[in-house]
């Protein structure tokens, strides 16, 4: 059954979006704020979103007065029951099922950082459950739209497609976070994914011998968007594509770039209760308050020289190997560094044995706080993200509500979010940062002796801080051109 209907513009939309984290509830990335935000921003443009999460300790904790909607007492190896409830303002559904989510932590890995070894099946039982609200099997619900977000929730589509004769099939979207993350599984996981055998071929599931979810998905989506629209130039390239280029170049006209946003109310340094002082861009002087505040938390002596930090997973990705081997001439150069992070054990000790060598000029906080990331945008001078490739990126974002100046590698979302602070941007006073295309030691060095030479010009560096303050990095137009890709896939056809 075709998923076109009837509906004028400015009709209603349901959408389900499907995703395996969402802030505050569950976040190890930027993935969290974006589900977590984008519901609200949609609201106000006639799109109601619900969010289908996995039952995750810390999503069940939060869930309000829960409603069984569905049982189902065999499900990918246990029984299963889909919860109905809120979350402050969000609608959720859960997928309730013990054996396959019921463990506390990151909802990824185990104990010791490795992949838990069912999680084909278990973010397979999440695409199947969307696909069954999907079809309409929840009363008084039936999506125009499931939104699935990255590899996790890829399957859906496939499961649409190959499970829904002579159902109702909602237009579906696959939203690509990060191509890195594929779900890619060896191919005994098959028998388990209650798919046609017809399914395990290169024109479904697929993927170099193995089962690959995020090609699936790239295969059967509707609209694939990507969270900036540089990004979505670099992820057709051999380049960028991460081995999925071609299948993206195969969709071209079906693939697009939507920037991120941020909410504007948690991220606000007016209002931020994580701050020693809040302050907005007519109040910068306040910010002082803060930076002492964070070198005292962060045992680094007060000084007025530039603080720059990094809030951020410790990955090759994030140039965090770029950063460790700097880190004596970034020293050297004047500036100080507070690094706020974790991931790879070894960049973990390469930061930690900088901090070191140089314990009055460089801090470094191995772990994940939320509080800590807010305090670290509203007192360092800049923030530093110098990643090899970046879907989008939020803490330059974060950076620039904050004046927390960002300093950037030029590609993805940072090429699009960030205005290098060059001559004529000066001069026009619109640059919002600073931002460097060799993404090397050099290339760094380069970008933050810049930084260093701008930061000794209180004028114009407060013109940079006073231009990213004010730069839109809400979800308004986002959330719009979303909607406006909703609405063009449930368009009616135009009759033959
Ligand atoms: P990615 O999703 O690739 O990790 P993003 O920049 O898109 O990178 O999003 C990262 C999000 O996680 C931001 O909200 C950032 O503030 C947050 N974050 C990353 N590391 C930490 C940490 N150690 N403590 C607190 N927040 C963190």
């Amino acid at each position: 059954m075709p998923h076109r209907r009837k509906g004028g513009a400015d009709r209603s939309l349901a959408v389900l979006g499907v995703a395996s984290e969402l802030y505050p509830l569950l976040k190890t990335g930027g993935l969290a704020d974006v589900t977590g935000a984008l519901p609200g921003a949609l609201a106000p443009l006639g799109v109601q979103v619900r969010t289908l999460l996995p039952g995750h300790p810390s999503v069940m904790a939060a869930l309000h007065d829960p409603q069984t909607v569905a049982e189902w007492p065999a499900w990918f190896g246990g029984p299963a029951r889909l919860l109905a409830g809120r979350s402050s303002a969000l609608e959720l559904l859960v997928l309730d099922a013990p054996h396959l989510y019921a463990r506390h932590g990151n909802p990824y890995l185990d104990s010791a950082g490795r992949d838990w070894t069912d999680n084909g099946e278990r973010f397979a039982a999440l695409a199947f459950a969307a696909a069954r609200v999907g079809w309409g099997e929840l009363a008084g619900y039936a999506p125009d739209v499931v939104h699935a977000h990255d590899w996790q929730a890829a399957l859906v589509p496939a499961y649409l497609h190959y499970l829904g004769a002579g159902k109702r099939r909602p237009a579906t979207v696959l939203t690509l976070h990060n191509l890195a993350f594929q779900g890619q599984f060896k191919a005994d996981l098959w028998s388990r994914l209650g798919l046609p055998a017809e399914a395990f071929a290169m024109q479904g599931l697929e993927y170099h011998g193995d089962v690959g979810y995020l090609k699936a998905g790239i295969h059967f989506a509707d609209a694939i968007t990507t969270v900036s629209p540089t990004y979505a130039r670099e992820i057709r390239t051999p380049a960028g594509g991460m081995g999925l280029d071609a299948m993206l170049r195969w969709r071209d006209s079906a693939v697009s770039g939507i920037v991120n946003g941020i909410d504007t109310e948690v991220w606000n340094p007016l209002t931020d209760p994580l701050l020693a002082e809040r302050y907005d861009a007519t109040t910068l002087p306040r910010r002082q308050a803060n930076k002492r505040a964070l070198e005292s938390r962060l045992g680094l002596p007060a000084d007025d020289s530039p603080l720059l930090c990094m809030v951020s997973r410790l990955t090759t990705q994030k140039g965090i190997d770029l950063v460790a081997q700097a880190l004596d001439a970034l020293v050297g150069s004047g500036v100080r560094l507070a690094v706020l992070g974790n991931g790879d054990l070894a960049l973990e000790d390469a930061l930690r044995a900088g901090a070191q060598r140089h314990p009055q000029r460089v801090a470094v906080h191995i772990g994940y706080d939320e509080g800590l990331s807010h305090l670290m945008q509203g007192g360092s001078d800049a923030i530093v993200v110098p990643s090899r490739f970046e879907p989008c990126g939020l803490t330059q974002l974060y950076g620039l509500r904050y004046g927390c100046v960002p300093v950037v590698s030029r590609v993805g979302g940072l090429a699009d979010t960030v205005i290098d602070a060059n001559d004529a941007a000066v001069k026009a006073g619109v640059a919002t940062g600073v931002q460097f295309s060799d993404v090397s030691i050099e290339g760094l060095l380069d970008a933050v002796r810049r930084t260093v030479a701008l930061y000794r010009q209180p004028a114009a560096w407060q013109r940079l801080q006073i231009a990213g303050m004010r730069a839109d990095v809400g979800w308004q137009t986002s959330a719009a051109e979303y909607a406006a890709l909703y609405r063009r896939l449930v368009r009616p056809q135009e009759p033959a």
